[in-house]
């Protein structure tokens, strides 16, 4: 009786070491394919090069880091149930686990963990004041609301989604409806030893027709570089949001100095700045993605998450040492913005029904990118809402336009570069 007992008991001691053995290898294997299907993803994933495809990706990107961080907890929580029974847990690790949220440590403690790099971000809400006249205050008016309200709100969702990152500080030149110059942004950007000021606006232009996402950078040298690097990033970010990029740009000034004023103040003071400009409040489709709070949240959400990925900052984790970032200088500074048309702009007739007409466009940009085109069939005293050149699709576009015969006559056709410098078709 004994014996057998012995023996049964044996048999389960080694049942049992082979079925932990199996579980162990199972959760080898498993975390193995996760990490690869991760790898995967970064490898294939299109990431930091410019152009349409970075359309899709954009959006992906931004689901996958969620996924990511899901995976990674219920991985946590595998290793936990694991291992948990077994050996009794540090009082450390215990610790660490009770102060872990799903995706990581939580902003407070991140926030209070000593000893880490941080990078010091000051965000700007363009505009501001209480005053109902002054424009600078007001910022852009449309749609019965001023841009000053809504920067406040994508700056304050900005903030909130990048303290879910380690190694990072926010502050905010303005946390309500208050007035400053720009030089006073500057100054407290450098009274708080800020190492970046990011400037968020949006948009509007005087015939009411452009769309899209940009972002202003200062036009030199190493500030340039970041400003660009960290554009490109968030410009990803906004694609992914609906929104078409017109890129990372300089301005310069008359006497060639920082066009814009928070640019130049800050770089005076030593502070890389940029200004984003999400998207133009009087064009109905930029409009459409920020006509409620939680969508003004999520262009905050993409500032964010564009300016994590250019400091390679890890959501719920303070890293000990961060990543080197791209700061290489560009080849001449400063970088001067477009100040050309498009040139060789030209269309040819190629079908016609009673109704309509197909065109092809051609137009070259060699300094830039031609970007939107538009008609008129009445000589030019009415014009057609901006249509999108699409990005990849070279020196020629062919569309079918509405235009009767006699239409034909007084047929208008203007490419524009993504600097809004436009010139008229020629018919050939
Ligand atoms: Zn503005």
């Amino acid at each position: 009786m004994k014996k057998s007992r012995n023996r049964r008991k044996r048999i389960l001691l080694r049942l049992q070491h082979i079925l932990t053995g199996a579980a162990v290898v199972c959760v080898a294997v498993i975390a193995l394919l996760l990490v690869n299907a991760l790898r995967g993803n970064e490898i294939s994933g299109p990431g930091r090069t410019a152009g349409s495809a970075l359309f899709a990706s954009g959006g992906e990107r931004f689901v996958e880091a969620g996924e990511e961080a899901r995976i990674m907890a219920e991985q946590q929580g595998e290793k936990a149930e694991n291992v948990g029974t077994e050996s009794a847990d540090s009082e450390q690790e215990k610790t660490d686990r009770e102060n872990t949220t799903e995706t990581g440590l939580s902003p407070e403690k991140l926030a209070a963990q000593e000893g880490v790099p941080r990078i010091r971000i000051v965000l700007d809400p363009g505009h501001g004041g209480p005053g109902t006249t002054d424009e600078q205050e007001l910022g852009a008016s449309y749609r019965d609301t001023y841009e000053k309200y809504l920067t406040l709100k994508i700056a304050k969702a900005a903030g909130t989604e990048l303290s879910n990152y380690g190694n990072v500080e926010i502050l905010y030149t303005r946390e309500n409806d208050k007035a400053l110059t720009l030089k006073e942004r500057a100054a407290y950007a450098r009274s708080v030893g800020a190492d970046y000021l990011i400037s968020l606006h949006l948009n509007a232009s005087a015939e009411h027709n452009f769309f899209g996402s940009e972002v202003f950078t200062s036009a030199f040298g190493s500030y340039y570089a970041r400003g660009k690097g960290i554009g490109d990033q968030v410009l990803a970010q906004l694609m992914g949001d609906g929104f078409v990029s017109k890129g990372v740009k300089t301005r310069l000034g008359s006497k060639g100095a920082d066009y814009y004023g928070i640019i130049r103040e800050s770089r005076a003071l030593g502070i890389p700045a940029i200004i984003i400009e999400h998207g133009y409040m009087d064009q109905d489709e930029d409009w459409a993605r920020m006509d409620t709070d939680e969508k003004l949240a999520a262009l905050g959400r993409c500032d964010a998450t564009g300016i994590a990925a250019y400091f390679g900052l890890k959501k719920g984790e303070n890293q000990a040492e961060l990543p080197e970032i791209d700061r290489k200088e560009p080849a001449s500074s400063p970088v001067r913005p477009d100040t050309t048309e498009p040139v060789n702009v030209y269309y040819t007739l190629t079908h016609r029904d009673a109704e309509n007409v197909r065109i092809t466009l051609h137009a070259e940009e060699p300094e830039s990118r031609v970007m939107y085109y538009d008609y008129s069939t009445d000589s030019g005293t009415t014009y057609s809402r901006l249509f999108l050149w699409p990005e990849g699709s070279g020196n020629d576009i062919t569309f079918t336009l509405p235009a009767t015969a006699s239409q034909e006559e007084t047929l208008v056709i203007r490419a524009y570069n993504n600097y809004e410098l436009r010139t008229e078709a020629e018919r050939r």
